[in-house]
């Protein structure tokens, strides 16, 4: 599971994060426990990014950027991961979109920890962190609204946002959070390069594939009804999604032109190709 946690400091980001990525055995990214690390060794990063930590202000963009380009290097992020405290602003938004649509990593799912000014000042204070003081928790939460709110919209429109009421208790917060595993099980795959695919042609199954594109507002209406195809028929049907931007060949070689798109074989034939979203159902 790809998942960027995002929402203001002490909304209980790091704490969710810490347990959720050994309950899914993925790693746990944060770029503020990657810069304080880089900091205390004295490297060239933390050198660069101290005063920025100290005072409570955004590490620049571009040194941001080249921290997450290392980390999604290693080997381990292949098998998800959870961002926390990145990205933060737009910019490094939509630089993570393209470097993960470089890296063929799927889409994540965001979820936004909503909470009151209040509680987490409080929350701060009381978790007493070296580079937290009275000023500087009052301008991360400044920034945070200036510089990160604006990321709810992008990833609104985008459908992948899921909201957690993080007022509460760590508790409750982790059993909303344990609900997004669930919605993974029993539903559609990608299918990750056109050798896959034709082994599926091959397959005497009768075969769906939901053609889809990250950047596809409606193509995140049809995904639910594959999934739920998926784990209903799954014993009869293949189902599966197929991200284009990934596999431009099969695009033309089934003549897709726009997506939605869902293409229906029988045999290793193409019987009939559906675009948009309301024929699905
Ligand atoms: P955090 O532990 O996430 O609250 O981060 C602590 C500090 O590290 C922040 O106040 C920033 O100075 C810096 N930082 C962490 N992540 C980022 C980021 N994605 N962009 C810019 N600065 C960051």
């Amino acid at each position: 599971m790809q998942l960027i946690f995002l929402g203001p400091p002490g909304a209980g980001k790091g704490t969710q994060a810490v347990s959720l990525s050994k309950r899914l055995n993925i790693p746990h990214i944060s770029t503020g426990d990657i810069l304080r690390e880089a900091i205390a060794q004295q490297t060239s990063l933390g050198l660069q990014s101290a005063t920025y930590l100290k005072a409570g202000e955004l590490v620049p963009d571009v040194l941001i950027m080249s921290l997450i380009r290392e980390r999604f290097s290693q080997p381990d992020v292949s098998k998800g991961w959870i961002l926390d405290g990145f990205p933060r602003t737009l910019r490094q938004a939509t630089a993570l979109d393209d470097l993960l649509s470089i890296l063929q990593q799927p889409y994540p799912k965001v979820v936004y920890f909503k909470a009151q000014s209040g509680i987490l000042i409080d929350r701060l204070l009381r978790a007493g962190r070296q580079d937290d003081t009275v000023a500087s928790i009052r301008r991360r939460l400044e920034i945070y609204n200036e510089e990160t709110a604006p990321l709810i919209e992008h990833y609104q429109k985008r459908l992948c946002l899921t909201t957690v009421n993080a007022n509460h208790a760590v508790e409750e917060v982790a059993n909303a959070l344990s609900l997004l595993g669930t919605q993974e099980i029993g539903t559609a795959k990608f299918i990750s390069n056109e050798a896959e695919f034709d082994a599926l042609l091959a397959d005497e199954v009768p075969l769906v594939v939901d053609c889809t594109a990250s950047w596809c507002g409606p193509c995140k209406l049809v995904a639910p009804m594959m999934d739920k195809l998926a784990s209903e028929f799954g014993d009869r049907v293949n189902v599966y999604k197929l991200d284009l931007d990934r596999n431009k060949p099969v695009a033309s070689r089934f003549g897709i032109r726009s997506i939605p798109a869902v293409m229906f074989f029988r045999n290793g034939e193409l019987q009939e190709t559906l675009t948009g979203v309301s024929p699905y159902d």
